[in-house]
């Protein structure tokens, strides 16, 4: 599988806060809200609790480029432990490999937390460029994704590299218990 790091728009001068295995959160305070970026892979070795956040919490998704299957299960624990600790989360510029992972487990960002862009990827079929596009998230609105786009290197049509179904049920499904 490929993984689209990205990290476009980070600022590394921010507090860095190592996790465990690759992954690094990095931490901010602006406009009213912890700011929080996360950047490497999703693993067992990731210990969320590290990180000294106080309501509300901006997380910037952009830069994760693996989340595995126990990285999974520690991921949807702190989102849980966070609500219901109280803490109002945002995920936003959320990475390819996290949309997948909320179209298989309804509850992966929590049941009351908010999604409000994610990126899309595009893999051009003559010159293997790739791109993503960022969509933004509304409440109550399917989320609308071009099912091709022209490549910014050769003009071909470029194909979305998801299966289009997923994101037209993303935020449906009733949360799990
Ligand atoms: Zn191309």
């Amino acid at each position: 599988m490929r993984t689209y790091a990205i990290l476009v728009g980070l600022d590394m001068a921010k507090l860095a806060q190592v996790l465990g295995g690759s992954l690094v959160a990095h931490i901010d305070h602006r406009d009213g809200a912890t700011q929080v970026a996360l950047v490497g892979k999703i693993t067992e070795a990731a210990n969320f609790a590290l990180m000294q956040l106080t309501s509300p919490v901006n997380f910037d998704l952009s830069a994760i480029e693996g989340i595995n299957s126990l990285g999974v299960r520690a991921w949807v624990h702190f989102v849980r432990d966070g609500e219901v600790a109280g803490l109002d989360m945002t995920f936003q510029r959320c990475a390819p490999v996290l949309v997948q992972q909320i179209s298989m487990i309804s509850n992966f960002m929590g049941s009351r937390s908010r999604v409000t862009s994610l990126f899309v990827p595009y893999l051009c079929p003559k010159c293997n460029a790739e791109e993503l596009r960022l969509v933004n998230v509304t409440p109550g609105t399917p989320i609308a994704v071009a099912p091709s786009i022209p490549c910014p290197k050769c003009k071909t049509s470029m194909q979305l590299d998801e299966l289009e179904e997923m994101y037209e049920s993303l935020f449906e499904k009733p949360a799990a218990r």
